[in-house]
């Protein structure tokens, strides 16, 4: 067990995470799916119960209640009275998937982690597939809806979504923002999610080092209960964008980002206005009235501003930063 303690070696920083004990956990973010939860756990139960070892005997199905109104908690709870495997978390309210699963992650103590939607929009049984590329070296391994079953409305903006964020973040995967994925358990140790950042995993994954692939599963209509991503999150997701990019390219050196694009709107404001100054001396004058004085001054402006945005920005850095938010380990020997 040698890999395993020098594991526990480098999550040593992280706390509030459970030591592992057990080989799987499954994550399950639950808002009012009280009609699917028995037949999830029903499901995740037969296939582990042919599954291969070491899961077959030593998983849990961690259920986070996000606030449901309905009776999701009762079911969950009855659940847990019939599986002693069960585990059950209830938030106080509703605090969102990206909440839920980070309050499941703290919570597992699996050596991995499946997480899975409890709407049986995929099946469980898939995770095999899933897993089989953590055994081959990847960390997280997020599950690609190929063919996907839910109205156009959804599947479109999706797809410009992930065509988008796959060409800027440089992370090739299809489907960003699919519940079923399988991670180690050093990726839910390390990540750091808030907001609705769930949709961004796989790139602030990757970001921190991770290896990350994909794998085409079966993905089927929802049976009950209503979707509760709507058009609603697309203003959203598109501003959790920018922040995406920016938290990870950015982040570190605030200056590269503002400085650049302030040095090249105060050099063009400092270029035109001195254009003018020159027409000026050489009695063009007025210039008072031309329309080229107003962008040369506002360029100027507007550039000066984000340089000294991206000076702010180092100053917050300098005396904010984390030392182990710097890097990530991937092993200790010692
Ligand atoms: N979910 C949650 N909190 C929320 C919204 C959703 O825990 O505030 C859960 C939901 O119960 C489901 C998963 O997140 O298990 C994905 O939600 P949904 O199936 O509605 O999303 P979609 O598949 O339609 O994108
Ligand atoms: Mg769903």
């Amino acid at each position: 067990m040698k890999v395993h303690h020098e594991l526990d070696l480098a999550a040593q920083h992280l706390v509030g995470v459970a030591p592992p004990q057990l080989a799987l956990s499954f994550v399950i973010p639950v808002y009012n799916e009280h009609e699917s939860l028995p037949m999830i756990h029903q499901r995740i139960s037969e296939v582990l119960a042919i599954g291969p070892q070491p899961y077959r005997a030593s998983y849990e199905i961690v259920f986070v209640d996000d606030g449901s109104s309905d009776e999701s908690f009762a079911v969950c709870n009855a659940l847990r009275q019939a599986d002693a495997r069960v585990r059950v978390i209830q938030f106080r309210r509703n605090f969102g998937k990206t909440a839920a699963l980070n309050a499941g992650f703290r919570f597992a103590r699996g050596e991995r982690i499946i997480t899975i939607d409890a709407d049986m929009q995929e099946d469980p049984a898939d995770m095999f597939y899933l897993m089989k590329p953590l055994d081959e070296g990847f960390d997280l391994v997020s599950a690609w809806r190929k063919i996907r079953n839910d109205p156009p409305s959804k599947t479109l903006p999706s797809r410009v979504f992930n065509t988008v964020v796959a060409r800027l973040t440089g992370v090739p995967l299809h489907d960003f923002n699919c519940g079923f994925k399988a991670y180690k358990r050093e990726v839910v140790a390390d990540l750091r999610l808030y907001g609705e950042l769930h949709r961004f995993i796989p790139v602030l994954a990757s970001q921190r080092g991770f290896r990350v692939t994909e794998v085409a599963v079966e993905h089927k209509a929802r049976r009950f209960g209503k979707s509760k991503f709507g058009a609603k999150r697309l203003g959203r997701g598109y501003l959790d964008f920018i922040q995406v990019l920016f938290l990870t390219n950015y982040l570190r050196r605030p200056l590269r980002l503002f400085g650049a694009i302030g040095t090249l709107l105060a050099g063009f404001g400092t270029l035109i206005c001195g254009y003018l100054s020159v027409l000026w001396l050489f009695g063009e004058r007025p210039i008072g009235d031309r329309p080229l004085l107003t962008l040369g001054v506002l360029m100027l402006i507007t550039g000066l501003q984000f340089i000294s945005t991206g000076l702010v920005g180092e100053m917050l850095r300098y005396n904010t930063f984390n030392p182990e938010d710097e890097y990530a380990i991937r092993r200790i020997v010692d």
